[in-house]
């Protein structure tokens, strides 16, 4: 539930320090007791390192008798992850590391059920479990907090990865079949089929994948990095089986793996149980995976590549998209890998920097181009630059001002408080704390250590920044000699510029088409009739029940009875605006949060809501113009942002709060500076720089529709909500096609200034003291100081100048629990929140089919149910788990060929069902009303419950952060009493009360739904006159 501000695709934003403390031996001081040359369990110490600045000890050790290489990472944090990464270095498109990614999970020798990934999400707590296939690598992760999870997942891993099955018919399922349309019907044609061909297939449609791809593939053209690791779609069915089997005997090996573990469970357990249950039983081997270096060219290329046009484009003539790539050192040089990220940070982040002014702001295009920046996923690094949503005219434009920018550094240089400012955000978010640091590391140094750079070396970045300010001291040119060496006088250049073509979709379905010819064309009647039977077998294996008694389990007994409290201390700042003080470790860092009501708010006002909250920040305030903002934002604090937020209510469905969060941290001695910004934010916020609005308006519309393909399951979820509640029709405001579709339109105003002068009016129902309040997480020594700066800011907030006009909407006031109801945990005063209702409202169904130009579907279904503290709401939760994992995984995933579909219930009472990246549309929506007789017939023993259960639990208890601790409280008025009910009531889930509640809300005729479809044209569709297509 939490959302505190912070950068993507950033390292630092994601580390960790400290989290929850648990008693007995420090796991620091017992790694540092380790020796070089002391031999455990097969393995030998080589390296024991002490790295403060991240608060770990890191132990390198590799396995004497098959080479294989290890890193320890011990840190006080329970939330302990492994990760085993292999060189997999294709050197075709044939997806066959993605293809094997998928088969080892479909089963191995000690555990011989398929897909042990997802039946083991319902027989442990596990915190993260997934496997990805990078470009040179495949890693395959997983963290819990628990121990004895940690060793039956270490478990299932490794034999799944060492010793799988690798069936013919895994193959099949996974890669690619021929298979009839219908498998039952022999006369139906046949089509390609499988997992990762329709995955790919729909990785495709994404325009900044295929740029991104391509960018990757030309600058890199000598070897593995100028193939597709995932496979394309048409070079997909030329794998075969032997060749799967091939490469897992090849890469899938001990001499060509690098294991890594992390937290504070002792190494030696790990340990013996990887030399036992793996490595003893294999033999050195030279694995031929290295990636021998790029040869450098001698003079800049140039390529042209087309895409599918935008669908969502405002301006279809403005659709090319334009980039220019270095190539750079090889990352296994880690200071010099280390200058040009940072470099490269200076040249491309905010509004300061020279791209940023020199591209953004000239409004040639839309928004940066795809992947632009430093990228150190492969052996020799790159950077790129350019712009996306251009006009073709314009391209050369482009390409000109890059050449100048560059020549314009050169020259001037960067300003000293530009490096400070990004100084202070590795120092900032070294020090932030998130719950996957785990995960954040192993990805890290995978790229680098994958190549046999020294991932330690990767991880001492106080040492990094300490060189990088010497050599800026030595010498004030040291930068701009990088900028000479690697952009101006880098023959290794590619320009690459993609352009829509019209007929892209069907010249791909034509190519596939004529693919598919080629394949039958050269089938007998023997190879057909074959086909046929393997279809049928397949069909009969996935709806064969599943004997998943071989894998390891926990019992819904290792899940902790009760909850841990966290006290919190409510507080009355300036006499009546509540704060509520959370004391948590948080390592040297503030968090600030404001939540302010918006139940004033004229209705016509709403859809501006989230554009409002996206440049608040942005458009400068008090005396400070935006570019001045962006430099003091970055240097004094972490981030500070605004977001629009719906709040449903726990107890009524048709009550809900709307607002918005305003959230920020920085380090103990800037809360005065980052307190002041607050204040001028919120006093004197400047809506004027008409030409940088636009520019805002456009990169948000640009990345908001850029994220439809990939998200749409999430925008048919909203949509199917819509008319169930007034706070699903808020949620599609904020957040739906519809806001999607209002960005696109503004973006293409001519007068953009008319909408920049409706902000100033949400401001005064939003920017004041009457509605609001705050929060603040802090260590208990900053809690003083703190107050004090609370106290002045909202003294200088000013109040409502909005009047409360009702019309059909009414307020609610509703206190949060506090200690004086009776709650152990939360002292001071009551928070009134003020909820609204629509009394007018009533419930009704909705079908909708976003028609877009995909070539997959994504579905969603929704119905409306209960309300949290409703004892229905917990059989509800465990019952979307159930369904999803006993049931529609199986019919839509593994039968129906969509990437990914499932049920669930969110804290709205809203129960959903999805898929997503679906060749089905009409049929999916057929499984999930069979999910729901399935679940009527309590066709599910008690272990499939208790196994629900145990999933349910781990999203339930999975860890919480320092800074986002209290949060529930804060946001949506939660006790831990009340989470505590909840938690009983989850725990009393039986068969009866699931049965109950499958007919009760989801039988036909019962609670009201509605539905929403992303996707092609589709003609049972269209003939249906209950759909509304938009
Ligand atoms: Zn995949």
């Amino acid at each position: 539930m939490g959302n505190v501000v912070s950068c993507e695709n950033c390292f630092w934003c994601s580390a960790s320090l400290g989290a929850r403390r648990r008693r007995g031996t420090a796991a620091c001081e017992r790694a540092l007791q380790h020796e070089v040359g002391e031999r455990i369990h097969g393995f030998t110490v080589s390296q024991v390192t002490d790295i403060p600045e991240l608060s770990l000890t890191a132990v390198k050790l590799s396995h004497d008798s098959t080479g294989a290489k290890y890193l320890h990472l011990a840190r006080e944090d329970t939330n302990n992850l492994f990760s085993v990464q292999f060189r997999t270095t294709p050197l075709d498109s044939t997806g066959v590391p993605h293809v094997l990614e998928h088969t080892v999970l479909c089963g191995s020798q000690k555990y011989p059920c398929r897909d042990p990934f997802f039946k083991m999400l319902n027989r442990s707590l596990s915190t993260f479990m997934n496997a990805f296939t990078a470009s040179d690598y495949t890693l395959y992760p997983f963290s819990t907090q628990n121990p004895k999870d940690f060793q039956n997942l270490l478990s299932v891993y490794l034999d799944a990865t060492f010793f799988p099955c690798l069936r013919e018919l895994d193959f099949w399922q996974e890669g690619w079949r021929l298979e009839h349309e219908n498998p039952r019907d022999p006369q139906t044609p046949l089509t390609f089929k499988g997992v990762v061909f329709n995955e790919m297939k729909g990785a495709f449609t994404d325009n900044e994948r295929i740029f991104s791809q391509h960018l990757q593939n030309r600058l890199l053209p000598d070897h593995t990095y100028s193939v597709i690791s995932g496979g394309h779609p048409l070079c997909i069915p030329d794998l075969t089986w032997e060749q799967l089997k091939q490469f897992h005997a090849t890469h899938y090996h001990p001499s060509n793996a690098r294991f890594f573990t992390y937290g504070n469970f002792p190494l030696e357990q790990h340990l013996r149980q990887i030399h036992e249950e793996a490595l003893s039983k294999f033999e050195k081997i030279k694995p031929n995976t290295s990636v021998p270096t790029q040869k450098p060219w001698d003079k800049p290329r140039e390529f042209q590549i087309t895409c599918g046009p935008d669908a969502l484009a405002a301006d279809s003539s403005k659709q090319t998209t334009v980039g220019v790539g270095f190539l750079l050192p090889d990352i296994t040089d880690t200071f010099e890998a280390f200058t040009l990220s940072l470099l490269s940070s200076l040249l491309i982040s905010g509004p300061n920097s020279p791209f940023y002014k020199a591209l953004i702001e000239s409004g040639l295009g839309t928004d940066f181009s795809p992947d632009v920046g430093y990228n150190g996923s492969t052996r020799e690094a790159y950077f790129s630059v350019g712009l996306q949503g251009v006009a073709e005219q314009d391209v050369q434009a482009v390409r000109d001002i890059i050449d100048r920018t560059i020549e314009e550094v050169l020259q001037k240089g960067f300003e000293d408080d530009q490096i400070e400012a990004l100084l202070h955000k590795i120092e900032i978010q070294m020090k932030h704390q998130s719950v996957s640091f785990g995960l954040t590391l192993t990805s890290y140094i995978a790229p680098c250590w994958n190549h046999d750079g020294d991932p330690v070396e990767l991880l001492k970045l106080g040492s990094q920044v300490a060189r990088f300010r010497q050599c800026l001291r030595e010498n004030p040119e040291f930068l701009q000699e990088k900028v000479k060496q690697y952009f101006k006088n880098n023959p290794h250049k590619l320009t690459l510029s993609m352009k829509p073509d019209d007929k892209y979709f069907e010249k791909q379905a034509q190519k596939e088409t004529e693919k598919l010819k080629q394949k039958i064309d050269c089938l007998s009647p023997k190879d057909k009739k074959q086909i046929y039977e393997k279809g049928l077998e397949l069909q009969t294996q996935q709806s064969k029940a599943q004997d998943t008694s071989c894998l390891p389990a926990l019992k819904v007994s290792d899940i902790e009875p009760t909850i841990p409290l966290t006290h919190l201390e409510v507080a009355l700042a300036a006499g009546e605006t509540p704060v509520q003080y959370c004391a948590q470790p948080t390592n040297g860092v503030v968090y600030f949060r404001a939540f302010c009501s918006l139940h004033t708010l004229p209705e016509e006002l709403r859809p501006y809501v989230p554009l409002f909250c996206s440049v608040l920040t942005k458009l400068g305030c008090g005396l400070l113009d935006y570019r001045q903002q962006a430099q003091q934002i970055e240097l004094k604090t972490g981030g500070m942002a605004a977001s629009p937020h719906v709040i449903p209510d726990g107890t009524h469905l048709d009550v809900y709060e709307q607002g918005v969060l305003f959230s920020s941290f920085c380090l103990d001695r800037n809360l005065p500076d980052m307190m002041q910004l607050w204040s001028e934010i919120f006093h004197s916020p400047c809506f004027e720089e008409e030409e940088y609005f636009r520019v805002l308006v456009t990169m948000s519309a640009q990345e908001l529709s850029n994220g439809v393909p990939d998200s749409g399951h999430l925008y048919a979820m909203v949509r199917a909500g819509r008319t169930l509640t007034p706070a699903g029709d808020l949620q599609e405001t904020f957040s739906g096609m519809d806001q999607v579709k209002l960005m696109k339109r503004m973006m293409g105003m001519s007068d953009i200034g008319q909408v920049l002068r409706k902000l100033p009016r949400i401001t005064k129902h939003v920017l004041n003291r009457d509605n609001m309040r705050c929060s603040v997480n802090a260590t208990p020594q900053q809690m003083s100081l703190a107050e004090k700066e609370v106290e002045k800011f909202v003294q200088n907030v000013g109040r409502s100048k909005a009047e409360w006009k009702p019309g059909h909407l009414s307020v609610v006031e509703k206190p949060a629990p506090s200690g004086s109801s009776g709650s152990t945990h939360i002292s001071g005063p009551r928070v009134l929140r003020k909820l609204i209702t629509d009394p007018t409202f009533k419930p009704h169904q909705t079908k909708t089919h976003f028609l877009l130009p995909f070539p997959v579907n994504h579905v969603g279904e929704c119905v409306r149910t209960a309300p949290y503290t409703d004892p229905d709401h917990a059989s509800l939760k465990v019952l979307a788990r159930l369904m999803t994992a006993k049931f529609l995984h199986t019919e839509i995933r593994e039968k129906g060929g969509a990437y990914g579909a499932g049920a669930r219930l969110g804290h709205d009472g809203m129960f959903t069902f999805y898929s997503y990246r679906d060749p089905h549309s009409t049929e999916t929506l057929q499984s999930f009303a069979k999910a729901v007789d399935w679940a009527k017939a309590g066709r599910f023993t008690q272990q499939d419950i208790d196994e629900a259960k145990l999933s349910v639990f781990a999203s339930v208890d999975a860890p919480v952060p320092p800074s986002d601790r209290g949060l529930d409280h804060f946001l949506y008025g939660l006790s831990d009493e009340l989470k505590q009910v909840h938690r009983e009531q989850l725990f009393a889930v039986s068969h009866d009360s699931l049965v109950a509640v499958s007919d009760k809300y989801l039988g036909v005729g019962r609670g009201t739904r509605g539905l929403a479809l992303l996707g092609p044209e589709n003609a049972k569709i269209a003939k249906d006159p209950s759909w509304i297509v938009r």
